[in-house]
This record gives structure tokens, C-alpha cells and sequence, in this order.
């Protein structure tokens, strides 16, 4: 069954963003938060000017993951986002309280997408990253048939169940138009802090076969380690808390292959 689809206005450019690029996951816990963030800081820390909007708009991370608090103030009718470890955020997790919860539906939704593409004061931006909600609904139609984006992240974790739904993302980006810019493997491998040796507690390397069998590029492999997910638990991610550390390595590598 295949609905048609309604046709789609032309994808608007926003003034002074020159590219808008996508991160999304087909499940939720996968690392699409934490890639962002740690991508964010890696471009801006490359000189670019770097942009953030956390469009998870079920369970928005990044205030907590960049610690960022406090409300953005409005400018007339724009809205003033706030700025943490050299990157531009906006959230809606900005707008309410930690535990308070979206109870909006669908159309509140895509009206408050909107209005953070649009009547955020983003100003010049190099690259504006999207933390999109997991799996394929109406946000990231939204996003894709709304604005120019100029490409999607795919972050899956090695396991079956999250590349089969990641596959379906790539296939949501394929008919929206939208290109791939790669797909990235993370909690890849574990190393034990016990025994020393390497561990694949969700599988290895299925994201890699995945991305050759699709054509679409692989963008690497980030190894599960405490310190990422204390990092980001405490405001300050580990691209910018530890930059030359090896668990931040694998982040600058992945902002260095999207340059
Ligand atoms: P998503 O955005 O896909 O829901 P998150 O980025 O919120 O996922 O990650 C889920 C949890 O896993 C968070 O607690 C995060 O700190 C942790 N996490 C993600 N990637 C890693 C990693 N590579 N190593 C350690 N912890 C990680």
C-alpha cells in the first residue's frame, strides 16, 4: 500500500544556514543524542560556525547532554538561543521543565518544528545539526519536505533489531529526496576495564556490511565507554571535556570524514 503523497512545497532555505544536516536513528537509546552533541563541538572546535536543534521532541536530551539551562528569550518575534561549548542551541526541552512532558499532538508538534527553523535568531551558521526523534514520522517529513536539507546521519548501534529499523530510515531519506551522508556504527565494541580484552555486547560490524549493501558511505565506529556517557551526564560532552582523549577520537574522525 502506498499512499500518495500530498505534493510538497518547495524545501525552503534558511537565511544564513548554509547547510542543514540531519542526525536520526530508527530506535530510540541508540547514541543519536550523544553523536550530535560530540558532533556539534568536534565541527565548531574545526572552526566551523555550528548550529544545534534538538528536535527529539519526545525526550529532548540536549540542554542536559550541552548543559545548557534557562529559558531562551523572545526578540520581538523571534526567539534568542543560547550558546554552550562554542555551539548555537535551541530545544524544546528549553521550553518546559526537565520532567515535564509534550502532551501536543501531531500538528502542535510540526507548528513548534517550524518555529525553531524559522524564528530562531540561528544567525550565520556553516552547518545547522538536527537531533531528529527516532524512527520515520511526521518530524522528519516535516524537516525534509519543509527545509533544504542537505544531507542525514544514520546512528545505529551493531544489533539487528536497530539496523533493521535504521534501514528504514535510509529508506524514508531516499524517497523524501533527502541524500545519505553515511550511516555510524556506535556502541560498536566495549573494552572491559577487568580483563583488558574487547567485547561486542550488541554484535560488531553490522552497520559497515549494512552500509556497503545499501551504498551508502560508512562514517565509523564509536566504541562504548563510560566516559562518553558520564561526559554528556554531566553538561559537558566528551569532545569538549577530554578533546585528545580516545574516547573523543572517534567524534573528531566523524566530523573530519563530513567536512
Ligand atoms: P538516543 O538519542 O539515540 O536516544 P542517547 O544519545 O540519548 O540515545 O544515548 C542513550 C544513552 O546511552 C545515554 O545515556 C548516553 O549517554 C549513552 N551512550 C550513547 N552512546 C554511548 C557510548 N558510545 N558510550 C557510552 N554511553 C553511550
Amino acid at each position: 500500500f502506498t499512499p500518495k503523497p500530498k505534493e510538497p512545497d518547495k524545501p525552503a532555505k534558511l537565511p544564513g544556514v548554509s547547510h542543514v544536516v540531519a542526525i536520526s536513528s530508527g530506535k530510540g537509546g541508540v547514541g543519536k543524542s550523544t553523536v550530535s552533541s560530540n558532533l556539534a563541538v568536534a565541527l565548531a572546535g574545526r572552526g566551523l560556525r555550528v548550529g544545534l536543534l534538538d528536535a527529539d521532541v519526545y525526550g529532548p536530551s540536549q540542554p542536559r547532554m550541552l548543559g545548557i539551562s534557562g529559558r531562551p528569550s523572545a526578540a520581538g518575534n523571534t526567539i534568542l538561543p543560547l550558546r554552550n561549548h562554542g555551539v548555537t542551541v535551541m530545544s524544546l526541552g528549553l521550553m518546559v521543565e526537565e520532567d515535564e512532558a509534550l502532551v501536543w499532538r501531531g500538528p502542535m508538534l510540526m507548528g513548534a518544528l517550524q518555529q525553531m527553523l524559522a524564528q530562531v535568531q540561528w544567525g550565520t551558521l556553516d552547518v545547522l545539526l538536527v537531533d531528529l526523534p527516532p524512527g520515520t514520522g511526521d518530524v522528519q517529513m516535516t524537516l525534509c519536505q519543509k527545509t533544504d536539507v542537505a544531507g542525514a546521519v544514520v546512528v545505529s548501534t551493531p544489533q539487528d533489531i536497530a539496523l533493521i529499523d535504521a534501514r528504514k530510515g535510509i529508506d524514508m531519506f531516499r524517497r523524501m529526496g533527502t541524500p545519505i551522508l553515511g550511516l555510524v556504527e556506535n556502541m560498536s565494541s566495549f573494552v572491559c576495564d577487568g580483563c583488558g580484552k574487547e567485547h561486542h555486547p550488541f554484535g560488531h560490524g553490522g552497520a559497515r556490511a549494512d552500509a556497503e549493501r545499501l551504498g551508502v558511505p560508512f562514517l565509523g565506529e564509536i566504541p562504548l565507554h563510560l566516559g562518553i556517557r558520564m561526559a554528556s551526564d554531566g553538561g559537558a560532552p566528551i569532545v569538549a571535556q577530554k578533546p585528545d582523549s580516545e574516547e573523543a577520537a572517534p567524534f573528531w574522525a566523524l566530523a573530519d570524514r563530513l567536512i
